[in-house]
């Protein structure tokens, strides 16, 4: 049976590389039925700390992938011993003064075989001996990673490029051990459209940044699995269970990946526009609840859910649904100095008073009676429907774009339409 695992290190948020490596492995396990194990390598104890934990757990449980077992290597510090002192017994390693427990690197040209590299051939007499364990009676990372690959009964270790030059140092530990060797893949990594290194300055690198930016799971998952990955038929929209039954380790791309927020964006404006509207403002009011436009006793569901509908299939992300729907939730709008001295340059006293009063005889405030009105003002005076539409959304909702004005003026309400108006009246 296939057992894989990711085992990331609670040093440090769980970045878009280490969430494709995770999703790799899942979606391996899943496509060939067998295991995914989640392993934490916190023997680190200075760099480790619980909120890295934490979000690590919480991000791979909200991009939808489940582990069927957990280990924390600082749970197991008594196996690494245990096999450094097999070693040491064998004379295959040696006790330094600082009682560091030593493994001696032998000459030797090693092949090995990777999954999606092919063959790499690598030369051992340039690997200094390696240590086991740490004087402070901690091991390494290379020394447990194989403990535990090897006695997990780990079939695949599927991790990042980064660790290729790792991989001689773990077989021969392999070898010295009597363990038979796993396949190796190792996905290449991630890199910024500039070419370097995605970093906070190329722009979010954490799961949970992405997650408060707004992206939905679905999205980024989908996102995360096209990179280094596509289906035969070049689909980029792929649900998971779908990507499931094509996926297979041996496909992916050797050479980097190029990270594209713009494809992202893309990918979550479909997701956003394919999702179930209910579903759609319950992952909203967290968002409109942090800006504090909205509070747990003053959810009005319905009316929520109208103002979601007009902005739907307009959003790249969540945000843009807090950014640009503001005006709703506030009771004063902002209006830029700029857009003031572009807007209202010219006096719309005559031009306001006469749409409100036309809006306030309404005997039903509904969307076609409010354009009825907005026609007949324009036509009364004799100007250019551009002349008052524009003026009005600025003074509206502080904004030169956005969903039907006559939509924005039904539902924002006469109350707060009379009075963002009567602004502009002297
Ligand atoms: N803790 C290592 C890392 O986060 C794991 C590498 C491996 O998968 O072997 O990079």
């Amino acid at each position: 049976m296939v057992k894989v695992r990711f085992a990331p290190s609670p040093t440090g948020f769980l970045h878009i590389g280490g969430a494709r490596t995770c999703l790799f492995n899942w979606l391996y396990a899943q496509a060939k039925k067998g295991k995914f194990i989640l392993r934490i390598e916190d023997t680190d104890i200075k760099r480790s700390k619980k909120e890295f934990l934490d979000e690590i757990l919480e991000s791979i449980r909200w991009m939808g992938i489940q582990w069927d077992e957990l280990y924390f290597q600082s749970q197991r510090l008594s196996l690494y011993k245990e096999f450094a002192e097999k070693l040491l017994r064998e004379n295959k390693a040696y006790r330094e003064e600082n009682q560091a427990i030593v493994f001696k690197v032998e000459p030797s040209k090693l092949k090995i075989k990777d999954l999606i590299h092919g063959e790499i051939e690598f030369d051992t007499s340039v690997i200094k001996d390696q240590v086991l364990i740490k004087a402070d009676g901690t091991p390494t990372y290379n020394f447990a990673c194989v403990v535990d690959d090897a006695t997990l009964g780990i079939t695949h270790v599927i991790r990042g490029d980064d660790h290729i030059s790792n991989t001689p140092k773990q077989v021969l530990l392999y070898e010295a051990l009597g363990f038979p060797l796993p396949e190796f893949a190792h996905i290449p990594l991630i890199l910024s459209k500039e070419g370097g290194r995605l970093s906070k300055r190329t722009g979010a690198t954490s799961i949970s940044e992405f997650r408060q930016m707004g992206y939905l799971s679905e999205a980024l998952v989908n996102y995360l699995l096209l990179l280094s990955w596509s289906p035969k038929d070049n689909q980029e929209l792929i649900d998971i269970q779908k990507a499931v039954s094509l996926f297979d380790i041996k496909e992916v791309n050797k050479t980097a990946a190029v990270f594209d927020i713009d494809k992202l964006n893309w990918i979550n404006s479909q997701y956003i526009k394919k999702y179930p509207e209910q579903e759609l403002l319950e992952k909203l009011i967290p968002f409109l609840m942090r800006r504090g436009y909205l509070c747990k006793d003053n959810l009005n569901r319905e009316y929520l859910l109208n103002v979601v509908k007009l902005y739907k299939e307009r959003l790249s992300t969540l945000r843009d649904f807090v950014e640009w729907a503001d005006f709703f939730f506030v009771d004063e709008v902002t209006i830029e100095k700029e857009l003031q001295e572009k807007f209202f340059k010219k006096d719309l006293s005559k031009e306001f008073f006469l749409f409100l009063e036309k809006l306030e005889r309404l005997e039903e405030f509904n969307i076609s009676n409010i354009e009825l009105c907005f026609r007949q003002v324009v036509k009364e005076l004799n100007i250019d429907s551009r002349q008052l539409i524009h003026p009005v959304r600025v003074a509206l909702t502080g904004k030169t774009v956005g969903p039907g004005l006559f939509e924005i003026i039904y539902y924002l309400g006469k109350e707060k339409v009379t009075r963002r108006l009567k602004r502009w009246i002297n």
